[in-house]
Order: C-alpha cells, then structure tokens, then sequence
C-alpha cells in the first residue's frame, strides 16, 4: 500500500506550490474539472514584476474551436490601478481571468504582466504574481494558522499574524483561546461565512501578490458583513494592481474605470459616473439593477 501512495506523495510536492491557486480558482470559477492545459516553455524564466501592469493586447480566445469566446480584446491596466469587468452573463469575463492566470492560452494576441509575454514564463511564477479573492474559499480541516500559511511555501508565524492583521481577522483569531491553533471546519470551530472569507483573504496576502484579482460576488454574505469585507479588500488592494470580476455591478461604482464586456467585445469603459452619463450597456444594467434592487425591497417589507 505504501508504494502505492509513493507516487501520490510525490505528485503532491510537485502540484503543491500551484494547488492553492487551483483550488482558489476552481472555487472562483467553478474550474475542478479543468486540465490545465498549458506548458512551460523549455528554458522560461521566471516573471519578474517591477510594474505590476497588465496588459491584453488584441487577445483572440475561444475554448472549443468553432466558438469565438473573446473577438480581439484589448485593454491595458496600469500599475497600482483598480479595474472593473462587467458585463451580461457570459460575457467572458471569468474567461478573462482564467486566461490571466495561463489556464489557457489565446489562439492569438498577447497577454503581458509587466511587459512580458506570460506564455515566455514560467507558469508558478505567473500564478505566484497574482492574488485570488474568490467569493467562495476552500479551508482545509486544520487549524487557522495553517490555512492561512498555506498562502506561501515558508510562511513564517510573523507573515501569518501580519496578513491576519490586514485582512482584519487578527483580533477574531486572538480571542480564541487557541488562537492561530484553532482547528477549523469538521474538525472544530465552524466560522461564518465572512470569517471563512477572510480567513481566504489573508492565505491570499500572505503571498504578497503584486497583482489582485477579486471575485466581488459576495451574495452569500449579508450586506452589512459584505459592506465590511469590501472596505478590507480596497484597503489590500491599495498598493497594488486590482482586477475585479464583477458579476453585480454594486460593488464597482469607486474602480478607477470600469470594462464593459459584451459578447466578448469591449463594449465601452470609463468611470461610473461617465458610463452612466454615456446611456449606453453600462447604464441599462445599472438602471435594471436598480429596478430589480427596488422590487427585492419591497418584497422585503
Ligand atoms: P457570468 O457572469 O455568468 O459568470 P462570464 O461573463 O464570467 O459569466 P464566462 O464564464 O467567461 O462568462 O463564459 C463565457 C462563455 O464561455 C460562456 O458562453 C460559456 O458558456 C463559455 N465557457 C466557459 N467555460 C467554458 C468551458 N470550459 N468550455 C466551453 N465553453 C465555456
């Protein structure tokens, strides 16, 4: 039995420094049944982010080959800038950051992080450069310490307890008679849902991801908690380069601009109070959401 699980063992050291991105990702993207599909290329070196910039440069993509996913996007997101893509259900914009992540490669076109090519990388370094937020977080049975060490390979107590603390979970975790040592999940303590979450938010920073991407769809979360966890995440997101994936638009009314993705298509894109101004895609769903908002109030009352 032993030799039987010696090659298990083994592919777990090798997927281990990815697994978390993975599972992050097919937490976010609902992605557990994708292969990763892509390869290093022989020699890649590693990404190096100086300017965390990132850049889609007339990016052809498609997952089957008869169905046009994404027709020739191009945007550029500069460094410390906070992005919002919106857009109808879809739209393409999760396929958006599975490509940023290199699941998948564009049929053609570029995507750069810091003016590198990221199919010239190697795929760790690239996945190591960007910090997922997804809205629904996978904790392991272990202690709190360790889902939250589990962001880097060598994180440190320090680290641990540093992105506790900007993640705004540390004075939680401290009243805790265990405190970091605190079993969660089956095992033990049962967290809320906006604990779990930033819990996952400090596994995230503890990696000290020049790049962020969030998923803003907290709608398992009351609003109060989901108002909280979003002053968090724009506090984390301060000093770096954000991407949000907005499936709502509530949460994307502050980005410094806002993408608007029509079947595959950059619609238009500007501030909030432009693309309202504007009349156009942006401002029919705002104008919807708002009537659908009114409607669950009254239902409410
Ligand atoms: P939503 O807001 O509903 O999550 P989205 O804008 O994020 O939508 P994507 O998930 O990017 O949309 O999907 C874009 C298109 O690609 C959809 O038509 C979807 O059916 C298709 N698609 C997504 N994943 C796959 C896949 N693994 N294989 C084939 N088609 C896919």
């Amino acid at each position: 039995l032993t030799q039987l699980f010696r090659p298990l063992d083994m592919l777990g050291f090798v997927y281990r420094t990815i697994r978390q991105g993975l599972i992050d990702m097919a937490a976010m993207f609902k992605l557990i049944d994708t292969e990763v599909e892509v390869a290093d290329a022989p020699g890649a070196p590693a990404l190096v982010v100086t300017r965390p910039v990132v850049t889609f440069d007339d990016v052809v993509f498609g997952y089957e080959p008869d169905r046009t996913i994404l027709h020739g996007l191009s945007f550029e997101v500069p460094a410390g800038g906070h992005y919002a893509i919106v857009g109808p259900s879809g739209a393409g914009k999760s396929t958006i950051a599975r490509l940023l992540f290199r699941f998948y490669d564009p049929w053609s076109g570029r995507i750069l992080i810091d003016g590198q090519d990221i199919r010239a990388v190697t795929q760790d370094s690239v996945r190591a450069a960007i910090g997922i937020v997804p809205q629904d977080s996978v904790l392991f049975n272990d202690t709190i310490g360790y889902n939250i060490a589990y962001g880097r390979d060598g994180a440190g107590h320090e680290d641990v307890v540093r992105a506790a603390r900007d993640a705004a979970i540390l004075p939680f975790v401290e009243s805790l008679p265990q405190g970091f040592d605190t079993e969660v999940g089956e095992r033990g303590l049962k967290l809320s849902g906006g604990e779990k979450q930033r819990v996952a938010i400090a596994r995230t920073l503890v990696k000290d991801p020049p790049i962020l991407l969030l998923d803003e769809a907290t709608s398992a979360l009351d609003s109060r908690t989901e108002e909280d966890i979003l002053t968090t995440l724009h506090t984390v997101s301060e000093h770096r380069t954000s991407i949000s994936i907005a499936h709502r638009l509530s949460t994307v009314a502050d980005a410094d601009r806002i993408l608007v993705l029509e079947a595959g298509r950059l619609a238009e894109s500007g501030r909030h109070g432009e693309l309202l101004r504007k009349g156009g895609l942006y401002a029919d769903m705002w104008a919807r959401q708002q009537t659908e908002n009114e409607a669950l109030d009254e239902a409410a009352e």
